[in-house]
């Protein structure tokens, strides 16, 4: 019986013409997200879903592995050391990837509206760039997508009764230097209700990847970006560690497993990785904004929200 409600449910959901209107801003969205960095000469990689090794993430996750062989393979977290691999030949500046990322968030997760069990990143990443190219980068690509969709889609935003934020350069920049720690959170999401524009905030201490100011010990070259409306995180991105001995430290410092991550240090004392910065956008929280709805599952044709039913 419970299961015929969710068929229904989904029958519904799939046939509910604002659904319409979402998917075919998102034809446009995932069009001009790859248009706008092949344009300005990124080269598009394809996605992964097994590797040795993935993001740790600096948050609690249900473990997502598999067994292959004699082999305990992870399933993609974020391909945020397959891109800095990837920038190793010298003909090699920019990547990107549309990148399938599964975690398995913990139950209260559910309640951000904000959460899923598998999403898509728009992951970037650009050999000897600083954080404050990336942030010029974003800037320069949320005004482009935003004033491109207005004109591509306003029919669809008519549906959806969705008055898009008119974005100006530059966005807003917060550093949590001025916030208290056990503040971070709470001042992020007050500034995401109050604000009406996108704003960055840097310095947060997260994964051993985003460097530490050689210059500033314990502050770190990286950063979030906000929507405004309440709609909190958009993405997150740095610069990266890639000189061996800091990788070493700061995995120390973290207490990061070290174990399935041998070949990339290998990799990495040898000299290979570059100095380079990126981020990662979330798509599906990115369309919910575009789309102007509170929960993520609105803009999905499947639901892989955090407390899904997985009906189908
Ligand atoms: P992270 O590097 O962990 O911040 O992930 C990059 C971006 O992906 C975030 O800023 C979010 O926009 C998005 N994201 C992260 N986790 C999830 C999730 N569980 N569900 C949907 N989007 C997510
Ligand atoms: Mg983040």
């Amino acid at each position: 019986m419970e299961n015929s409600i969710g068929i229904e449910k989904f029958l519904n959901h799939i046939n509910d013409p604002e659904l319409i209107a979402i998917l075919n801003i998102q034809n446009v969205l995932l069009q001009e997200l790859q248009n706008y960095a092949v344009n300005n000469g990124f080269k598009q990689l394809m996605p992964l879903l097994i590797s040795p090794f993935t993001d740790p993430l600096n948050h609690q996750v249900y473990p997502a592995t598999i067994k292959y062989g004699d082999k305990m393979l992870s399933l993609t977290s974020s391909m945020i050391f397959h891109k800095q691999l990837s920038l190793i030949p010298k003909n090699i500046n920019k990547v990107f990837i549309l990148s399938p990322n599964i975690r398995l968030e913990l139950e209260h997760k559910q309640k951000t509206g904000n959460h899923m069990l598998e999403f898509s990143q728009f992951d970037f990443e650009i050999k000897n760039a600083s954080m404050n190219d990336v942030m010029k980068y974003i800037e320069g690509l949320y005004i482009y997508i935003f004033d491109i969709i207005q004109k591509r889609c306003s029919e669809e935003l008519k549906i959806l009764n969705r008055q898009l934020p008119k974005l100006q350069k530059p966005f807003p920049v917060y550093s949590t230097t001025e916030i208290p720690l056990d503040e971070v959170d709470d001042y992020c999401t007050k500034l995401s209700k109050e604000l009406n524009s996108p704003f960055f905030v840097t310095n947060l201490k997260r994964e051993f990847y985003d460097r530490e100011d050689p210059d500033r010990p314990k502050t770190y070259r990286n950063f979030d970006m906000f929507y405004p409306e309440g709609y909190e995180e958009a993405l997150s991105g740095g610069e990266r560690e890639y000189i061996y001995d800091d990788i070493i430290r700061r995995i120390a410092e973290n207490d990061t497993d070290k174990k399935p991550l041998e070949n990339y240090l290998k990799i990495a004392k040898m000299g290979l990785l570059n100095k380079s910065a990126g981020a990662g956008i979330g798509v599906q929280r990115l369309l919910k904004f575009i789309c102007g709805k509170r929960k993520i599952e609105d803009v999905c044709m499947f639901n892989r929200s955090v407390g899904t039913n997985f009906d189908v």
